[in-house]
């Protein structure tokens, strides 16, 4: 599997301090995308889903991790290691959500059963709208799992969409839902 980035704390895409995993690899080439540097397989990122979650595990030891926010990339362009990660990262929290550029009905239901929230659809920057956690109105967002329905009608009640900038050792990383002209 190819994934680019593991970032924590990640607190502009979904509720708390999560950690984010940009998967590497997507066929849509939508205009506008925020992440195009991501579009290709790039052998410096080749991992597997055991060495994620070990990456992950260290990080839980010394800090709370609240939930998990999956982007990329196209999550589901790899849909077998994708998968494969859920049923391990479940095991330290099981607020998981996911985005992806297929719509949801092209997503076999077995595959969506440790994912709390999806966000579902191409980009469509024309209707990028300022929504929160949704880069176009196109999107939808699924709150698959009913216990977190509360906790998630909290968060669109109360958050904003806001922007948060990682250093990294690739640079600075934006991460959140930027405006078109970002
Ligand atoms: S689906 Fe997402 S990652 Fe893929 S091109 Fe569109 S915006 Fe970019």
């Amino acid at each position: 599997m190819y994934v680019a980035r593991v970032l924590y704390p990640v607190e502009v895409l979904g509720p708390g301090k999560r950690v984010g995993i940009w998967f590497c690899g997507c066929p849509r080439r939508c205009k506008g995308c925020s992440n195009p540097e991501l579009w290709e397989f790039q052998e410096r990122y080749k991992t597997t889903p055991e060495t994620i979650f070990e990456m992950v595990k260290a990080v839980s030891k010394e800090h709370t991790i609240d939930g998990f926010t999956i982007t990329g990339g196209d999550p589901f362009y790899q849909a077998d290691d994708l998968i494969e990660l859920l049923d391990l990262l479940k095991e330290i929290s099981d607020d998981i959500i996911v985005y992806t550029g297929y719509n949801r009905e092209k997503i076999k239901p077995d595959d969506l059963k440790n994912i709390s929230v999806l966000i579902d659809g191409e980009y469509i920057e024309e209707l990028n709208d300022n929504s929160l956690l949704k880069g176009s109105s196109n999107q939808e967002v699924y709150i698959l799992d009913d216990t977190k329905s509360d906790k998630y009608r909290t968060y669109f009640n109360t958050e904003s969409n806001k922007v948060q900038n990682f250093f990294t050792s690739d640079g600075v990383v934006s991460v959140g839902i930027h405006r078109p002209n970002f």
